[in-house]
């Protein structure tokens, strides 16, 4: 479907956890409740045309018999057609530049043409890219499926495996392979000894930060149990050949030198060591010094952008990048756009309201699988059990929860 000009575009970039709700939130609480309702339309744009439930990466990674695909991966524009015609529009293409002085957006299309799109409200969702292309949709998702499929085919030759990365997700990627290569050791035992693919995982301080050191100390233990061995206080400085690891070399035998001049031999080089945002299309002056979209943590606005430019999810720097930050920032931000959209329609400041605020919850909480039948973690500040973890997350990593999210029916309802 072509740029339609007489409509005015609340222009969305990025089809995720945080674009997709804002997408579905404003077709059912926004758009309705405005005057001339049928002069906006819902403008997404992807640079996949599909959602992919990202928590389940780690384990999704191995085969594609750890989950249903059709579940797993899910069709964005499908997800829309419930909406009135003219409505909505999706766009597979990547944001290239943000204009927001003359307000418009370059965008690369799937098919290499490009298209320039005005916006009226612009809400930037581009999340975030991980050092490993196996870790989420950095590009489209047949290229995440493609890289998941050069990858099994190393694994049945790996015999040491390294994984730079003490956070959450270089944990479950380690306790997923090391659980699915080598199984778990005996009910009484508290390592696995011998394991058939010995797994090192390389961290610069400690494991799991969010969360308290004891909680730290029980993943450790259960990471030795599928013969992971965590060597911690050490950051990876080099790699040999450059780019193991990443989409250039993804299975390429590397070696791994640590700060301590150590060095590790890895078959296969797991680099779990953050994510960047994706921001390389947004002026530098819109962004703090990580690259993140400078957000006011109150509002969700990008106050420097202009009028009606806003932030939700991992690009915006106004929270920890979690779901659940965003399903909490979902209805502050769709209120505020409503509000600025009312008055920008002749609406009295007085008859609108005011500014709906978001809190972050900076509470410890942070659930993390260790393969299918453990896991630590803890939700808002209270320590879980290894069961309750696998029963709200390990069991299938969130999946779960997603089709509601997708669908929009967890929107149902103006919050
Ligand atoms: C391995 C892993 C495990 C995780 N586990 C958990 C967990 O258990 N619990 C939890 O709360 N959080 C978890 N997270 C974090 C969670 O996945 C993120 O908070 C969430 O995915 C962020 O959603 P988002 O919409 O902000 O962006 P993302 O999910 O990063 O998606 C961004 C979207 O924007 C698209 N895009 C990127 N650039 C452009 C562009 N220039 N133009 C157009 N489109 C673009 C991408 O293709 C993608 O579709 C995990 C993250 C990872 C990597």
């Amino acid at each position: 479907m072509a740029q339609d000009s007489s409509k005015k575009n609340l222009v969305i970039l990025g089809g995720s956890y945080g674009g997709i709700s804002t997408a579905h939130y404003l077709l059912k609480h926004v758009v309705p409740q405005l005057p001339n309702k049928t002069s906006y339309q819902v403008v997404l744009v992807s640079t996949s045309s599909q959602a992919i439930c990202r928590p389940a990466c780690p384990r999704a990674l191995i085969s594609d018999d750890m989950f249903p695909q059709e579940k797993l991966f899910v069709s964005v524009p499908q997800q829309f057609e419930q909406y009135p015609d003219g409505a909505f529009r999706f766009i597979q293409g990547t944001a290239t530049e943000l204009n927001h002085t003359g307000r418009y957006v370059t965008v690369s299309l799937k098919d290499s043409d490009t298209e320039k799109i005005a916006y009226h409200a612009l809400i930037i969702a581009t999340g975030t890219s991980t050092v490993s292309p196996l870790l989420g949709l950095n590009d489209d998702y047949e290229s995440l499926r493609a890289t998941w499929n050069t990858f099994r085919a190393a694994l049945p030759n790996a015999k040491h495996i390294v994984i730079a990365g003490g956070g959450p997700t270089g944990i479950e990627t380690a306790g997923e392979l090391g659980e699915y290569l080598n199984g778990r050791a005996g009910w009484f035992a508290s390592k696995l000894e011998n394991p058939k693919v010995p797994i090192t995982l390389v961290t610069g301080s400690k494991i799991l930060p969010v969360l308290r050191p004891a909680i730290a100390r029980k993943a450790e233990g259960f990471l030795a149990q599928v013969g992971v061995t965590v060597v911690k206080g050490s950051r990876v400085v080099t790699v040999s050949p450059t780019g193991a690891g990443t989409k250039s070399a993804l299975t390429s035998n590397a070696t791994v030198t640590l700060e301590d001049g150590k060095t590790l031999e890895a078959d296969l080089y797991i680099p779990a060591t953050g994510a960047a945002p994706n921001t390389g299309f947004i002026h530098e002056s819109l962004l703090t010094a990580s690259g993140n979209v400078e957000t006011n943590a109150s509002t969700l606005r990008v106050d420097d952008a202009g009028v009606r430019v806003y932030a939700v999810g991992d690009v915006g720097s106004h929270a920890r990048p979690a779901v659940h930050n965003i399903l909490n920032t979902v209805p502050t931000l769709c209120a505020n756009i409503k509000r600025d959209l009312l008055i920008t329609e002749g609406k009295d400041e007085g008859d609108v309201g005011d500014d709906h605020m978001f809190k972050e919850d900076t509470r410890e909480t942070q659930l993390v699988p260790i393969g299918k039948s453990k896991g630590v973690g803890a939700a808002m500040g209270f320590q879980l059990p290894s069961f309750l973890v696998w029963l709200i997350k390990g069991r299938d990593y969130w999946l779960w929860t997603t089709g509601g999210l997708w669908s929009g029916s967890q929107w149902a309802k103006e919050l």
